[in-house]
């Protein structure tokens, strides 16, 4: 029997990317991205990529920090054959459990070498059951008037698909924004992403006022800190808008503590919080619960993005995908990768990996 490559070199590198515009949620804001890219290397001459991203929703995840974090990996996994990357993938969020966005990143250029050697597109590796998406467009908060316009300009590009940024000042306030993205794409199917900004009776509120201008977007994201299970099910009680965890949601057992108290609808997964495999589970454990499935990214760069879609075209599971880092920022033009046609993502003709040397 042939003998597995061995991983034979990591090298990690800082790479920041301007954004075109800031980003701007409840949370916080941003103007540039500081973040990770990894370069695997086998034995056989195998590469595999990836890219660990900041984020204003985890801050810990720091340039700095992923570096650190990323570093401390390279000793336990070298020499290590790449036919155990279920073993290494364990190894990696073992040694840094309270890194998620840098031992995912390890994780992805893991897979990505794993199956380049298999010379299998890492979408087959994660079941192979579409090669296309649809991605939303995400806006920022802003003011209606510039959201108006935002939205219509999205909508020119061809998305089809819109998520709105909630600011969580007052829930008319909110509620003006979205009326304002409605107004610019009536035929848009829309998402508010509350960012942990909203208190309970704002969320209720916000909940009634889109209702009574019969605005129905398909799911309100994460109105409430990332722990507080109360508000998310007294939430769910007092309103029919279909309620989907996204920071209180990084791990199987997150899903399934959630899920167990009735406290989501379903979940926004993200490659930065859960790993690859990780990702798996959860939606292992949401379709068990019959839950509603999301897909989103933080700002990663194309290489560092294509992990995510070849998830979301590999297991077919997503009714919504929030993938839209590329248009988001600035950055190098890349050779290879998933084929980008207006809001859709094809990895059709991709032989292994990720596509991307
Ligand atoms: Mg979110």
């Amino acid at each position: 029997m042939k003998s597995s490559p061995l991983i034979q070199s990591i090298e990690i590198k800082p790479v920041s990317f301007p954004l075109k515009n800031p980003f701007v949620t409840a949370a916080g804001h941003k103007t540039r991205t500081d973040n990770v890219q990894i370069f695997l290397r086998l034995s056989d001459g195998t590469r595999g990529v990836a890219e660990a991203s900041s984020s204003i929703a985890m801050p810990g995840e720091s340039q700095e920090n992923m570096q650190r974090a990323l570093k401390e990996m390279i000793p336990e996994l070298w020499g290590k054959p790449i036919e155990d990357y279920k073993t290494l993938v364990e190894l990696c969020w073992r040694l840094q459990p309270f890194h998620p966005t840098a031992a995912a990143a390890m994780e992805c250029a893991i897979l990505d070498a794993f199956a380049r050697t298999k010379k299998q597109p890492l979408a087959h590796l994660l079941g192979q059951k579409s090669v296309t998406i649809e991605t939303d467009f995400t806006l920022s908060v802003d003011e209606p008037d510039r959201l108006h316009k935002a939205a219509r300009a999205a909508s020119r590009k061809g998305f089809r698909k819109l998520k709105v940024k909630l600011a969580g000042d007052s829930p008319e306030k909110d509620a003006e924004r979205l009326k304002a993205v409605h107004k610019a794409a009536p035929r848009a199917e829309l998402v508010a992403d509350g960012n942990q900004g909203l208190a309970l009776s704002q969320a209720v509120q916000l909940a009634h006022l889109l209702n009574r201008a019969q605005i129905r977007p398909l799911f309100l994201e994460q109105p409430f800190r990332r722990h507080d299970v109360r508000s998310m099910k007294l939430f769910r009680h007092r309103s029919r808008l279909p309620l989907l965890a996204d920071e209180s949601i990084l791990t199987a057992s997150d899903a399934l503590r959630l899920f167990e108290a009735g406290a989501a609808d379903g979940v926004n997964i993200k490659v930065a919080k859960s790993g690859l495999l990780g990702a798996l589970d959860i939606i292992r454990i949401a379709q068990r619960f019959k839950k509603r499935l999301a897909i989103g990214c933080m700002e990663e760069s194309k290489l560092g993005l294509a992990a995510s879609v070849h998830l979301a075209c590999g297991t077919g599971v997503f009714e919504w995908v929030d993938l839209d880092s590329v248009f988001l920022l600035e950055q190098p033009a890349l050779r290879g990768g998933f084929a980008v046609k207006g809001p859709k993502f094809s990895v059709n003709g991709i032989r292994s990996g990720i596509g991307i040397a």
